[in-house]
């Protein structure tokens, strides 16, 4: 039973069926694991042993009775950003540190049916800003290939577990690059699915026409099943689509000849590593072994992706974070003098500083005199964006580059200087201004640090990404490498 925590979803349900385990035997060794480095990782913020081991027990009885779901007493996390009932859902933030949700968000209530057990919630950057989880009110958390390094953000908290094998599998948001970023920087697959693809009904909003919901795993078969439980339509998100969710799983084994791959020339200029460069220049080689071909795409566009999602996201975020004013919902400043007083405190007090930046910037682009320059222009040249990728897929299937600029940066390098840290989504955030599916999948290594390969499709197509991400993973081995320290 020993390497239980190396294992991926599949690999461990083959051991649950044939009875070589039992789901509390696997989930007591995985809780093991996260008591013995949860301290030095800083991954989580809420470990949930006792209902945890419940589940487990429960999904052992519903086996041993021949029933239980897709995912039946297999293990897996989730951000802290996803609603749970009963249990704490903070965002990262001290202004939610003693809410206690209500109610599931709509995909915690579909893995908890088919099965999945719930080690926790994992920690992140304040309201899902950041690209470093350095703006987590709990602290940042550490990358396992080295701890004083980001693990990337804002699901840092989820990378870092499903690296450093305290799990095996791991929801997570993006609204810029929070899954596909981390995925990159720890080695692990980010799939960010199309926006309207799952519900965002439970998953506290950030930027809602940006925010999608995704997971984080170590091999595209593990995200392929979790995402075909977590996708689909939802009568509670009006922005969730009444598309039929294909069978990623069926889907993943079909050949990838002939598949033609865009390749983005601004992608590989001077703001890229150049030893990231060469990762990913190889692995674009290796899909060409594999039977695709790669075409030349222009999006001349594509370099205002990053000033125009800095306009959008604050936007939304000001308007979706002011019900947090210590009456509706948050902390609730003291003493409060008059109701004025009662407003600015207690946001004032729950609110870090780059969601305060990003609240204030927000209300300027949205404010009287500045909405048309600002707020109007981004979403036009929004369109602009969107139109680059859907002429791309008029000649390809899937376009493929970097997923972030640079490996993992030290801790503190970076988050006084917010554009520097900005940057670090240059490549992703194009996929969300458009709504297209993009997923990291692992590539490579620059100084012992892990690279990410990006891989956008058209919409609705994660079939396409993941089985891309199988393919690879079938012909390389990167995936399998891991972190020295949590072997
Ligand atoms: N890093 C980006 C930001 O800070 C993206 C965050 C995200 O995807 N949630 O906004």
């Amino acid at each position: 039973m020993t390497g239980l925590h190396c294992r991926s979803l599949s690999e461990l349900s083959a051991g649950l069926d044939a009875g070589e385990f039992s789901s509390v035997e696997l989930t007591q060794a995985l809780l093991d694991r996260v008591a013995a480095h949860g301290e030095t990782l800083n991954a989580f913020i809420t470990v949930t042993a006792e209902q945890a081991l419940a589940a487990a027990d429960a999904a052992d009885k519903a086996r041993a009775a021949g029933k239980g779901g897709a995912l039946n007493g297999l293990p897996i996390v989730h951000k802290d950003i996803f609603c749970t009932r009963g249990v704490k859902t903070s965002c990262g933030s001290k202004m939610l540190d003693d809410f206690v949700s209500p109610y599931d968000a709509t995909i915690v209530e579909r893995l908890a049916a088919a099965g999945a057990v719930v080690l926790g919630k994992t920690n992140m950057d304040e309201f899902a800003m950041g690209s470093s989880n350095e703006t987590s009110w709990y602290g940042a958390v550490r990358n396992p290939w080295d701890l004083e390094r980001s693990p990337g953000g804002s699901s840092g908290g989820s990378a870092a577990a499903v690296a450093a094998r305290l799990v095996p599998a791991a929801t997570a948001t993006d609204t810029g690059g929070s899954i596909r970023q981390p995925a990159a920087l720890t080695n692990t697959i980010g799939i960010k699915p199309t926006y309207g693809r799952v519900s965002r009904y439970g998953m506290i909003a950030f930027a809602s026409s940006l925010d999608q919901a995704g997971v984080i795993t170590r091999t595209a078969e593990d995200a392929a099943r979790l995402l075909g439980v977590m996708a689909g339509f939802d009568e509670r998100d009006s922005t969730c689509l009444d598309v039929p969710v294909p069978d990623y799983t069926g889907e993943l084994g079909e050949s990838i000849e002939g598949l033609k791959i865009g390749v983005v020339r601004q992608h590989f200029d001077e703001g890229l590593d150049p030893g990231c460069g060469v990762r990913v220049s190889e692995a674009i080689a290796a899909f060409e072994s594999l039977g695709a071909s790669t075409v030349d795409v222009d999006m001349p566009n594509i370099d205002l992706s990053v000033p125009t999602y800095y306009v959008v996201a604050p936007a939304e975020c000001s308007s979706n974070l002011s019900r947090f004013d210590g009456v509706r919902f948050g902390h609730r400043a003291e003493n409060a003098e008059d109701l004025f007083d009662l407003y600015c405190r207690s946001r004032g007090e729950g609110f870090g500083d780059e969601v305060k930046r990003r609240i204030m910037t927000g209300t300027y682009v949205l404010s009287a005199g500045y909405y048309d320059a600002y707020y109007l222009k981004a979403q036009q040249v929004r369109h602009l964006i969107a139109d680059d990728f859907k002429r791309a897929f008029e000649k390809v299937d899937v376009i493929a580059g970097p997923t972030s600029p640079t490996p993992a940066f030290k801790l503190g390098d970076k988050v006084d200087d917010p554009i520097t840290m900005y940057l670090n989504d240059i490549y992703t955030i194009g996929a969300n201004l458009g709504g297209f599916p993009g997923l990291s999948v692992p590539c490579g290594f620059v100084d012992g640090l892990p690279v990410g390969l990006h891989l956008v499709g058209h919409h609705f197509d994660e079939s396409a990404l993941l089985r891309c991400a199988h393919a690879y993973q079938q012909a390389t081995d990167w995936h399998t490498q891991c972190p020295e320290d949590f072997a």
